[in-house]
């Protein structure tokens, strides 16, 4: 009598030596080898760096989800996939377009509940009469760059915090310490990196990377390259705040003043504009490097 894992076996050693499937597999390591190569190549280009990192990260995603609805056809559909004609071709076609439905079903679901947890964590209130300025200031920057207005909201805490939150209920929060820490450019210099964190939909990646990670546990790439998207990020989110306001020098003393007041709350550890990076498994960059691109960017704006 056959064994029932007979058709199983079939089915995995026809499926992963077939010519299509192992076609997939080479265009993703082929497209991922590069975007790492032109990673690698690119060392000052932030926008493009995010890019290719963001890119390798959905691509990593992607062959993971591939790998899973495979094994998962030919366990449930061994007959098929081992005996049909079209059994291979059909499995394949399945895997990929069920890991392409589930990202972007993931995607969807980030995007419409990224803030819920965090605004109900922290409580934002809207601004008093005397803040409106925040808004205005948003308002008029969000207009130049093309961003959707988001409101400004304050969170009654004492620790200097400021974070974009994405998805529907988009908004910038910044703590009531924050605003007492901080100067009026310094201010309107960490408005600016939360709003392109906004522009960038740094916010919502955030959201989908975290929830990627905890289910690619296993995966050794998520473990650099997660970190590594985001520590882009903040570069990305910092040079262009020094850009679009022109004083990088007070993004880069906000930071200071900051870091100066100690590293966030965990609870609130990687949401803030601020927080330690001393490896290659932290979501920020190392402050000293942050401080130098903004007085560097800083002197080559000024330079006559
Ligand atoms: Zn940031």
């Amino acid at each position: 009598m056959p064994s029932p894992l007979e058709p199983i076996l079939e089915a995995l050693v026809a499926y992963w030596t077939s010519p299509l499937t192992l076609s997939i597999v080479a265009v993703c390591a082929t497209s991922m080898a590069t975007l790492l190569y032109v990673f690698l190549t690119n060392a000052r280009n932030a926008k493009l760096r995010v890019s290719l990192l963001t890119g390798f990260y959905v691509l990593t995603v992607f062959f993971w989800l591939f790998l899973a609805t495979s094994l998962f056809f030919c366990i449930a559909q061994a007959r098929m996939v081992a005996y049909q004609t079209a059994g291979i071709r059909t499995a394949a076609a399945s895997a990929v377009l069920v890991a392409l439905v589930s990202a972007s079903v993931l995607s969807y679901l980030v995007w419409r509940f990224a803030a819920h947890r965090v605004l109900h964590r922290l409580t934002p209130r809207p601004l008093r009469q005397e803040e409106l300025w925040l808004q205005d200031y948003v308002r008029l920057l969000a207009q130049f760059e093309g961003v959707h207005p988001v409101p400004v909201l304050v969170v009654e805490r004492d620790e200097p915090l400021a974070m974009a939150v994405g998805g529907k209920r988009a908004a910038i929060l910044i703590s009531g310490g924050m605003l007492r820490l901080l100067d009026r450019e310094e201010t309107e210099t960490t408005l600016a990196h939360e709003l392109m964190h906004l522009k960038h939909h740094d916010a919502e990646f955030k959201v989908f990377s975290t929830v990627f990670s905890r289910i690619l546990f296993f995966d050794p790439f998520s473990k650099f390259f997660d970190p590594a998207v985001h520590r882009e990020r903040e570069y990305l989110a910092d040079e262009m705040s020094g850009r679009s306001t022109s004083k990088p020098a007070a993004l880069a003393s906000a930071l200071l003043k900051i870091a100066d007041r100690g590293p966030p709350p965990r609870l609130l550890g990687g949401l803030s504009i601020y927080g330690v990076g001393h490896s290659v498994f932290s979501r920020y960059p190392p402050l000293k490097e942050r401080v130098e691109r903004l007085l560097l960017l800083s002197d080559l704006l000024r330079a006559p």
